[in-house]
């Protein structure tokens, strides 16, 4: 799927409470748990969720920051004619997790934010729509 355009939930995990410096948006306080991260690539889908599946070295988007201090991490794909990135945030959020961090990923777009507080029911029944595959690092 080298090629191939679609969308994403980055699933990751920090492990203590922290405090990040995120971007223009400034320190932003994180509890520990499990964050859910809703994101889009133009082509490329596997490579830009490998980049998210590995540490990054240098940020470039705003869950690159938070990212960098988690300690496990998976994502689930959809390609294209799946549910867009925005739809994605609504499914979540319809599923329970929490939107968190206004502006968080969300520059481009009317969605208060790409990034949610999700707890084990809502994970759970994300895992249960039908997705394109999942990734891990
Ligand atoms: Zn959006």
């Amino acid at each position: 799927m080298s090629v191939v355009k679609g969308t994403y939930v980055l699933l990751m995990r920090l492990p203590t409470d922290r405090s990040i410096s995120v971007g223009a948006l400034g320190l932003l306080k994180f509890e520990p748990g499990w964050y859910a991260y809703v994101g889009s690539a133009g082509n490329g889908l596997s490579q830009r969720v490998g980049r998210h599946l590995s540490v990054p070295s240098k940020r470039r988007w705003h869950v690159d920051s938070l990212n960098a201090y988690c300690c496990e991490r998976y994502a689930l794909v959809w390609r294209s004619g799946g549910p867009s990135e925005c739809e994605l945030g609504r499914i979540l959020t319809s599923l329970g997790a929490e939107p968190i961090h206004p502006g968080f990923g969300s520059s481009d777009c009317k969605c208060a934010t790409h990034l949610f507080s999700i707890d084990e029911g809502p994970l759970n029944a994300l895992l249960m729509i039908p997705n394109d595959g999942m990734l891990h690092p």
